[in-house]
């Protein structure tokens, strides 16, 4: 049975189809996985656990618990846009929350899994940002808002990273060659799995005069992304939208 890795779906009510292709994903090929990764940024935007008591979220949440109720280990990580997923979303769904980075066996390789914004250290407005957010400080002070206010204050955060991307060069955005061997290095891995950049593909180089891989998940915009690892084989997958 396959260990499959998602990230970047960026779950909205603003793209009911991209929800449907995750709801038929759950209930199709992830029912057939031991394990299921899910990489950061399974939402748009994550403001606190209460978002799940709207009906889109409960409804998410609920196909969550059925995937974990059949016997598949679901294990999330925080992205940038969902770092508030919580204990009451873990415990609903039956699912486990990762650290920012995980080493995992994965049929017999030791592989480094996160989310990935922390290594594109070219983007220093995008660190600043992360380093403000991730305190316990911010992060108390902002859950202790109503949640309309928290919903509008995430809204015009995206729409202002939205702005600011169309001034920063596509290197600025994508993983830094250092960071990515300086944080492999640490992990002492020659596997790397990642997402966040939206830029599908599965890099080869030397390290320290070792062969060593990354793989970059893809996003669920037009399509969905997923990377399906087996014993012997891996690929990455695109499930395609129904008309
Ligand atoms: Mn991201």
């Amino acid at each position: 049975m396959p260990t499959l890795f998602i990230s970047d779906l960026h779950l909205s009510a603003s793209r009911p189809q991209i929800i449907d292709l995750f709801l038929r994903f759950l209930q199709g090929p992830a029912r057939d996985a031991d394990q299921l990764y899910i990489l950061g940024d399974l939402f748009d935007y994550w403001v606190g656990d209460e978002m799940l008591q709207s009906d889109d979220h409960a409804n998410l949440g609920a196909a969550l618990r059925r995937l974990t109720d059949s016997g598949v280990s679901l294990y999330i990580a925080h992205g940038n846009r969902d770092f508030l997923l919580g204990q009451n979303f873990t415990q609903t769904t039956g699912s486990t929350l990762l650290e920012e980075t995980t080493v995992i066996d994965l049929y017999g390789t030791p592989a480094l899994i996160m989310h990935g914004d922390s290594l594109c250290i070219g983007d220093v407005e995008h660190q600043a940002w992360r380093r403000q957010v991730l305190s316990s400080q911010w992060q108390q002070e902002f859950l202790a808002q109503s949640l309309d206010k928290r919903i509008d204050i995430a809204k015009s955060l995206r729409q202002q990273s939205e702005e600011n991307k169309q001034h920063k060069a596509i290197e600025i955005m994508d993983a830094s060659q250092q960071a990515i061997e300086d944080t492999m290095r640490q992990h002492k891995v020659k596997l790397l799995i990642h997402g966040h950049t939206h830029r599908p593909g599965r890099h080869r180089f030397e390290l320290d005069g070792e062969p060593v891989r990354r793989i970059v998940l893809g996003d669920w915009y037009q399509q969905g992304s997923v990377l399906v690892c087996t014993n012997d084989d891996w690929e990455l997958i695109e499930l395609g939208l129904l008309d």
